[in-house]
């Protein structure tokens, strides 16, 4: 396995960071993750898109040129021979002694991408059961609109849901409405077979996988309402399901221990994740 670390492709144990990186120190930094799909990048510009933003959010400059990192992004890719899988990457605000404020201007950002190959077999047949999810009180910042990397919650409400015999957490506001998964975006499909997501204006990630989605939805002629909705009415949806880069859509069939309709998938999801690629951007490793 090879990784890309500032400048150089090595193996992956060797590569390492400075214990001075404020991605370590601070977790100063944002990532995204993407999907790879039959030897295509999916929805890479809407990844490269959002990154743009998170960094300008934080302001964090860009390690390098827009086509520089989409050729390393590649090349790191190819090194890895992943026809199916991922790629992860990292950019930090760069390796500073350690202080809160900002270090000098000049200070290069640190970039980190590896890449991994998934078994399709195993996302079918986690799509095939369904999974399970808890709900959560949402007790991360307010940015949560920046990819950052700091995931300290969402890694200890995974934790608590994977002790609860549970594959996701589903964080829940102060006011009993759904936000997202700990690292998906939440949809509900009501008895009239319409889409509901939460807006994401503010409170969650915008995902692309929630973006494309609605470009789906639209194609297959399905009705979408970007809007807010409760635990209860999440409870009693025809449908509930999870999307995300890395799973598309995976349906969840029971909630915090209660069977969502009959405790199956139901078909709006496997509708909407077989017609996913075809309507998603695909660009040839
Ligand atoms: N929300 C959170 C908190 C996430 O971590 C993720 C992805 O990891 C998502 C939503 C889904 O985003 P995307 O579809 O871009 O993967």
């Amino acid at each position: 396995k090879i990784a890309y670390v500032n400048g150089r492709y090595v193996t992956h144990s060797n590569a390492m960071v400075h214990i001075e990186d404020r991605g370590y120190q601070f977790a100063d930094g944002v990532y995204e993750v993407c999907e790879i799909r039959h030897g295509y990048i999916v929805d890479l510009t809407r990844h490269l898109n959002r990154l743009d933003r998170s960094l300008g959010e934080l302001r964090i400059a860009w390690p390098m040129s827009r086509n520089a990192l989409t050729q390393v992004i590649r090349e790191t890719l190819r090194r890895n021979r992943v026809r199916n899988g991922l790629f992860y990457m990292q950019v930090t605000r760069g390796v500073a002694r350690r202080d809160h404020v900002f270090p000098a201007e000049g200070t290069l950002p640190s970039l980190v991408i590896t890449a991994k190959s998934t078994d399709p077999a195993i996302i079918a047949k986690k799509n095939a059961r369904g999974i399970k999810a808890i709900t959560v009180p949402d007790n991360r910042w307010d940015r949560v609109d920046i990819k950052s990397v700091g995931l300290l919650p969402n890694a200890m409400a995974r934790q608590q849901a994977k002790e609860a015999g549970a594959q996701e957490a589903i964080y829940v506001d102060a006011a009993g409405m759904v936000k997202e998964g700990a690292a998906s975006n939440v949809w509900m499909v009501d008895r009239d077979g319409t889409l509901i997501t939460r807006p994401a204006e503010h409170g969650i990630l915008r995902g692309i996988t929630r973006t494309t989605l609605i470009d789906v939805g639209a194609k297959l002629g399905l009705t979408i309402e970007e809007r807010e909705f409760s635990v209860a009415e999440m409870l009693a949806a025809r449908e509930v399901f999870i999307t995300a880069a890395t799973s598309i859509c995976f349906p969840v069939v029971s909630i915090d221990g209660q069977s969502i309709a009959n405790g199956h998938p139901g078909s709006i999801s496997q509708k909407i994740r077989e017609a996913f690629f075809d309507v998603a951007e695909k660009i040839a490793i």
